[in-house]
């Protein structure tokens, strides 16, 4: 009777009947994301799917609720990707797919990739462009249907005429039409506002602009800039309006520049950032998401005879080997940098070799794992949900197997990870 009258109480509130989902994680170390310091042996008590407290010890879970030993571990907030790309992943006949894949074909391999994506310990990734089903992968991860992580998309890319991101460049004549704003392709201040307006209307998060040449692209050039300041300047101002922030494509100095003085929020790679922009970016708060793991990863692939067509291959072998120290001049110079990586141009899950890089390139590791945690957080506005492990945050939390401060490639072995406060992986 008692079981009854239980039952019929959860039914009608429904939160008394979550309460017994208590879980009390044991972690052997524990890097919360907001202090420089590793705290050990520590509770963290989540009660659905949030964080309820952290207690120093390991504390004996009351009745009930269920207890992950993570002794010998090291815990730490669910990682933030800034930049990747759901939707595909690197191969050779990847310029063929363009013709050959139905968008049902890349919603499935999108399911794929984004929970390879939560299992290496991503719990929450920006998704900088892709054909706008990372919208609908968003929405499928949101209500549950589908594993992955966490997405903020920018739906389609933003280019100009022939730009990195113009769906149709490389295309025989008589198939290239004439793409625009709804395609996301603009060459004024009025396109410009349609297309973030359609954005909008495709339910994107933010805007993502190529306002460079690109490496992947089939087009010659990987540097010039690809817009008028005052076709930036209507991008910026309408994604305002939305409450979007723009994320920048960039790897020469001037389309950057110009992009920076606009308003944007964060530029992609940065390849050749001079002194200049990199004033301009510490001017106007904005971060430099390096993808390092990106640049070295087309570098590699362009040794390979065959893999990029013809007009790619000079660029991945002249751009990439560059960001790695292009981002430690950035680091040393005191530009702000949020972690990301361009997954998609390598293959997904393999995201925490970026950390490597960074570290290599003489950021300290305590600091690069805050690019990936508490910064990429304030600059998604969700510092108030995730980013650190603090009471009342969702419970996104990740565990790896040495203390990543003295071994930073054990992020690359993520053990645990729980988004929500649901338990994804536990090895
Ligand atoms: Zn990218």
């Amino acid at each position: 009777m008692k079981k009854v009258v239980l039952l019929i109480i959860c039914f009608v509130l429904s939160s008394l009947c979550l309460q017994a989902q208590t879980t009390y994680l044991h972690c052997g170390n524990l890097i919360d994301g907001n202090s420089d310091d590793v705290l050990s042996e520590t509770t963290i008590i989540i009660k659905n799917k949030n964080i309820q407290s952290i207690k120093d010890g390991y504390r004996t879970p009351s009745s009930g609720s269920n207890v992950v030993d993570l002794k010998t571990q090291t815990c730490l907030p669910g990682l933030i990707d800034m930049h990747v790309h759901l939707e595909g992943e690197t191969s050779p006949d990847n310029y063929i797919k363009r013709f050959t894949l139905n968008e049902a074909d890349i919603a499935f391999n999108a399911v794929s990739y984004a929970k390879t994506t939560l299992m290496s310990g991503f719990t929450t990734v920006r998704d900088v462009g892709g054909t706008g089903v990372n919208i609908a992968l968003r929405d499928a991860i949101n209500t549950g249907k589908v594993v992955g992580p966490r997405i903020f998309t920018a739906g389609k890319t933003l280019a100009s005429t022939g730009g990195h991101a113009d769906p149709t460049n490389g295309y025989k004549d008589a198939l290239q039409g004439d793409p625009g704003p709804k395609e996301g392709v603009l060459n004024s201040p009025y396109e410009a506002r349609k297309a973030v307006r359609q954005r909008y209307k495709n339910g994107a998060n933010l805007i993502k602009i190529t306002a460079t040449g690109g490496v992947l692209s089939l087009a010659k050039s990987g540097t010039a800039p690809q817009f008028k300041e005052d076709e930036l300047k209507a991008i910026v101002e309408t994604a305002n309006d939305y409450g979007f922030h723009v994320a920048v494509h960039a790897h020469g100095a001037e389309g950057m520049k110009r992009a920076i003085k606009a308003g944007i929020k964060t530029i992609e790679h940065g390849t050749y950032m001079d002194q200049e922009a990199m004033e301009l970016m510490k001017k106007h708060n904005a971060y430099l998401v390096p993808t390092i793991t990106a640049g070295k990863s087309v570098a590699d692939s362009a040794k390979i005879p065959g893999y990029y067509p013809e007009v790619v291959q000079p660029k991945a072998k002249a751009i990439g080997p560059q960001i790695q120290d292009k981002f430690a001049e950035a680091y040393k110079n005191g530009v702000n940098i949020a972690f990301g990586t361009d997954a998609g141009v390598f293959a997904h899950g393999k995201n925490a070799i970026e950390f490597v890089y960074m570290t290599e390139a003489g950021m300290p590791a305590i600091e690069a794992i805050q690019t990936a945690t508490k910064i990429p957080a304030q600059i998604l506005n969700i510092d108030d949900k995730t980013g650190t492990v603090e009471e009342g945050k969702y419970a996104d939390i990740i565990a790896v197997p040495n203390n990543p401060v003295d071994n930073i490639a054990t992020l690359q072995n993520v053990s645990f990870v729980m988004k929500e406060g649901v338990i994804h992986k536990n090895n």
